[in-house]
């Protein structure tokens, strides 16, 4: 079924860099699940993208202040979002995880987290998950705006552990980061397409029809093979 776009062109933010999801290649081109998913739902449903790779929170308040259509970026649907957006069809099933430096033997479980700094990207689940148990475990938290900075610090020891979505840190350890996880990820949240509560609601129809004929035809599977292998 083909949706009539209301829009001569839609304005997507995205996150900076969260790969295998978005990220620049070597060319300086954004590729990645996110981007080559919906490129070709554009594609098959002949509607047009600007693209603006402004990082995650940049990209939620984008959206919210009308800076932009709608933000795919690795985004996990939560009730709480729902107030404020509403979500596409699941497309990734995900969940979030602690990762610590390869060679650090102290920490094996949340508790061994006491009076370590624990690292999350601004705005993210991550960072509510670590906020929300920061009594229970006695660490502080430190914030990021960019997958860089954060990595960066734990690899380079400024800060003991990160906490971020299991794909990302398999694709960091797959590119040859250094980085050990040592508990089991938390279970749950799938990512969506998202736009601002009531708006656009065609974009989201648009998506949903080409993501069920992308499952259909292998099309789905074809792009996440390209990036995680062996499904992670
Ligand atoms: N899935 C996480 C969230 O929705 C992180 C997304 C991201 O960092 N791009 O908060």
């Amino acid at each position: 079924k083909k949706i009539e776009p209301k829009k001569s062109e839609y304005v997507i933010a995205s996150d900076t860099a969260f790969a295998p999801f978005e990220f620049q290649n070597t060319d300086n081109k954004y590729e990645g699940i996110d981007v080559d998913l919906l490129n070709k739902a554009a594609e098959m449903q002949g509607f047009k993208l600007k693209w603006n790779h402004i990082g995650f929170a940049g990209a939620v308040q984008a959206v919210q202040g009308n800076q932009a259509d709608a933000m795919i970026a690795g985004m996990t649907i939560t009730d709480e979002r729902k107030q404020s957006f509403d979500f596409s069809d699941p497309y990734f099933e995900s969940g979030i995880q602690l990762a610590i430096k390869k060679d650090n033997d102290e920490i094996k479980t949340y508790a061994d987290l006491k009076g370590k700094k624990v690292g999350a990207k601004i705005g993210t689940e991550s960072a509510d998950f670590l906020q929300k148990n920061k009594a229970k475990y006695g660490y502080t938290i430190k914030q990021y705006d960019t997958a860089d900075g954060l990595y960066d610090s734990v690899r380079g020891g400024q800060i003991d552990a990160i906490m971020d979505d299991y794909p990302v840190i398999g694709y960091a350890i797959s590119q040859g980061q250094e980085l050990a996880t040592p508990i089991k990820r938390e279970s749950g949240g799938s990512y969506g397409f998202a736009v601002k509560k009531g708006q656009a609601p065609e974009l989201l129809e648009m998506f949903n029809e080409a993501l069920t004929e992308m499952k259909r035809t292998g099309e789905y599977d074809k792009i996440l093979d390209k990036y995680i292998a062996d499904g992670n």
